[in-house]
């Protein structure tokens, strides 16, 4: 047993077989002066206090290791350093306080010799190698020392030196007296930080790699950026924020759309190059700077030269002028105060979007166009909202940018073509824009901000009136339309269309020369439609040929296009045009429908054949049209004696009524005394002339009822060639809105009951 003074070192450790440096302060570090005084042999004993903040003996671990003096240097500030050496591990039988310093009876750590050491000699031996090649820092120095040494106690200790661990973990291997518990927490601890170290690697290999592609990145983006410099189109994001900034100073809005407009460049101007927000705001703010919030163009307002305008554009339609220059008039008057929208109805090509544009021209300002057709989800009207995907303002908005004036003429076409369903109602979206008191303040979704659009003048146009949503109908100032008759056609051609075509493709009148049968043959026989759309295009792809002609041919310097040489250019007649050679059928007889190309007549086909009384009806015949039918067969039966039928022919047979042609659509009832005569005409064998049409609905009684429609039904009559019209007493004033060219040229039959009907085909028949 011995006495040894303690040293307390709190922050290393003294293995066996190793040293350690400690330096002390001379003054203060009294113990262990005296300590180093006391002990001629210059021994004592180093304990590792086991809690950091030591506080008495208690916290002393009974295990120490001896330590020699092996130099003592004085250093400056009054310090000296030791180098002590350690001997060995030793128990601590007790501590003796002495005024602060202390001592301890010490007793030697038996050596017992264990055959399971030799295996941890070696699997210690192998972990340290395996440590060594792990950790990259870690020198191999210490193996060539391995073999020297024959005891596991040794080892550990050799090991616990070497080792780069803290000063906790040291302080186990110090306390810990069996050597083979020792090596194992050494080969755990090692193992440990191989696995630490792996990890370590793993997420500095991670991080390096995401390193180098944002580099990588940023190489590429300073790349373009100096390509872009080297071309003359620098943008960068500072470069544009100080164009943005440049764009609002210039914009003529109000003040909340600038302070806006600002909060965005600001949003712009913090947000990251690489956000994706970023192209976001961009477009919004491209929408903002570019919206004509507070441009607007002078009116002219006289009304003289607005007629002018009118009157170059567009031929005749003087009614119509009359009224857009009444409207302009009352819009003048009022100062834009809740005057209703215009509406122009009609079927295609007869000139109503050309129309609008003339207005527009005609009062000098902007345009907007757009079409409404086949919308059904009101987003298009109003916008989506910017959360959205791929949002885009309205159609209204584009129209308006597009304008570049906050009073453009506002062409919304097709507005009989808007659809309704699950998306929304886009009809009550535009009738929220063309309100009056509500459109001052229009918001679109995606631009958020109102915009004015009080001062736009708005004009719809529509194929069928009745097709126009109701709640906008009410809105709307409806102009008519209608289609234009042969004559009108020439007119047209000759003093817009043709001149128009030949400016257009560089040539002259004196080229160029159509005589009037040519015209009237381009009408009739390559064109069907009430406007002049097709006939516009088949002039411009005849003036195409021509033009080819008088550049490959020298010899040829101007050009008359008569009946003759029509079809040399276009190719065979499209249509033919009944001048008419009259003929008789039986069960044929002609209706008259209003399509899409205008007017035209419908002949009515029946027959019969043996079977039951059945009632067959083909041809897309729609529900009214098929009621028609029946109404008309039952008031046969019911006046067969009237008509001389034998009833039982009724009986006994399957009528078949068929209504060519078969794909096209067809309703109302407008062709009931059509059928009605077509089966008196079968059942009584008598024929029908091919130059009779006639149309009006037919009750069980046999009253003849007003239809719609009629100017157009009775221009495309004429125009295939029919002579004598049969139609309702009712529609009689519709007669004063046909051109009288036509009227001439028709012979009209007024009837209220269709046995004036059956008189006027059947008896003058009998009677001629
Ligand atoms: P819509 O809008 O009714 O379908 P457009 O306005 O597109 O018809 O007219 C088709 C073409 O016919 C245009 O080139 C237009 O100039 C011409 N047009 C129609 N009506 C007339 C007219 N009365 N006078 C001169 N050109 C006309």
């Amino acid at each position: 047993m011995e006495k040894l003074g303690v040293i307390l070192v709190p922050d290393m450790v003294l293995f066996p077989n190793s040293e350690i440096r400690i330096e002390f302060d001379n003054i203060q570090d009294q113990s262990i002066i005296s300590i180093l005084e006391e002990n001629s042999d210059q021994l004592m004993l180093i304990v590792n206090p086991l809690i950091d903040d030591f506080q008495n003996i208690t916290s002393l671990p009974n295990v120490g290791v001896v330590g020699k003096i092996k130099l003592k240097m004085d250093v400056p500030n009054n310090k000296t350093r030791i180098v002590i050496s350690g001997l060995k591990r030793v128990f601590i039988e007790e501590y003796i306080n002495n005024n602060d310093t202390y001592e301890a009876i010490i007793e030697d750590i038996p050596l017992i010799n264990n055959q399971e050491e030799e295996t941890y000699i070696r699997i210690l031996a192998k972990s340290i190698e395996k440590y060594i090649n792990s950790v990259p820092y870690m020198s191999n120095a210490i193996l060539s020392k391995l073999s020297t040494i024959e005891s596991l106690n040794e080892l550990c200790d050799l090991i616990g030196t070497f080792l780069p661990f803290s000063y906790d973990k040291k302080k186990k291997y110090i306390i810990e007296i069996n050597p083979i518990i020792r090596a194992k927490t050494i080969i755990k601890d090692m193992n440990e930080d191989i696995k630490l170290l792996e990890l370590e690697k793993q997420i500095e290999e991670q991080v390096e790699k995401e390193i180098s592609e944002s580099q990588k990145e940023f190489y590429l983006r300073e790349k373009i950026r100096a390509i872009q410099k080297e071309l003359g189109d620098v943008n960068t994001k500072d470069d544009e924020v100080a164009d943005l900034k440049y764009r609002l100073s210039k914009l003529k809005c109000n003040q909340k759309i600038k302070d806006r407009i600002k909060k965005e460049i600001s949003r712009y101007e913090s947000t990251n190059s690489n956000s994706p927000e970023l192209g976001t705001i961009r477009d919004y703010l491209d929408w903002m700077l570019n919206l004509p919030w507070n441009k607007y163009t002078k009116d002219i307002e006289d009304l003289n030269k607005v007629k002018h305008t009118l009157d170059l554009s567009h031929y005749g339609l003087d009614d119509v002028k009359l009224r857009i220059l009444e409207y302009l008039a009352v819009k003048q008057n009022t100062q834009n105060l809740r005057s209703p929208i215009l509406c122009l109805v009609g079927p295609p090509g007869v000139g109503k979007t050309s129309l609008a544009l003339s207005i527009a021209k005609s009062i000098n300002r902007h345009v907007a166009k757009i079409s409404v057709g086949g919308i059904n989800d009101e987003a298009e009207i109003i916008g989506h909202r910017r959360t959205y995907v791929g949002a885009n303002p309205g159609r209204i908005i584009q129209g308006i940018r597009k304008a570049n004036t906050a009073n453009p003429v506002f062409i919304i076409d097709e507005i009989d073509k808007m659809t309704k369903d699950i998306k929304g109602d886009p009809a009550s979206s535009l009738l929220e824009v063309l309100d009056p008191e509500q459109n001052s303040k229009f918001s679109d979704h995606y631009i958020e901000e109102e915009f004015d659009l009080s001062k736009v003048m708005f004009i719809a146009t529509a194929n069928y009136i009745d097709q126009i949503p109701y709640e906008l109908r009410d809105r709307l100032e409806i102009i008519q339309l209608s289609s234009y008759t042969e004559f009108e056609k020439l007119d047209i051609a000759k003093n817009y269309l043709i001149p128009k075509a030949l400016e257009e493709h560089g040539l002259t009148q004196l080229q160029v020369q159509f005589s009037d049968e040519a015209i009237l043959l381009l009408i009739r026989n390559y064109t069907k439609e009430a406007g002049v759309r097709e006939l516009e295009r088949l002039i411009a792809s005849l003036l195409r040929k021509i033009v080819k002609k008088l550049l490959t041919d020298f010899n040829i310097v101007a050009y008359q296009i008569d009946e003759n040489n029509i079809q040399e250019f276009l190719g065979k007649k499209k249509y033919k045009y009944f001048d008419q050679e009259n003929y008789k059928q039986i069960g044929v007889v002609n209706g008259m429908a209003y399509t899409a190309f205008g007017g035209d007549i419908l002949p009515i086909e029946v027959t019969y054949y043996k079977g039951s009384g059945k009632l067959i009806l083909t041809g897309s015949l729609g529900e009214v049209m098929q009621e028609s039918a029946r109404i008309a067969l039952s008031y046969i039966k019911s006046n067969s004696l009237y008509f001389k039928i034998n009833p039982k022919v009724l009986e006994e047979n399957d009528i078949h009524i068929h209504v060519p042609e078969g794909a096209v659509n067809k309703d109302g009832p407008s062709a009931g005394i059509t059928l009605a005569t077509a089966l008196i005409s079968l059942f009584t064998k008598k024929a029908v002339d091919s130059n009779i049409a006639m149309t009006g609905e037919i009750t069980l009684r046999g009253r003849v009822l007003e239809i719609g429609g009629l100017k157009e039904k009775i221009i495309g009559a004429a125009r295939a060639g029919i002579k004598k019209i049969i139609l309702p007493l009712e529609n009689e004033n519709d007669l004063d809105e046909i051109p009288k060219e036509i009227k001439d040229n028709l012979n009209f039959i007024l009837v209220s009951n269709y046995q004036e009907v059956y008189k006027s085909i059947f008896e003058v028949n009998k009677n001629g």
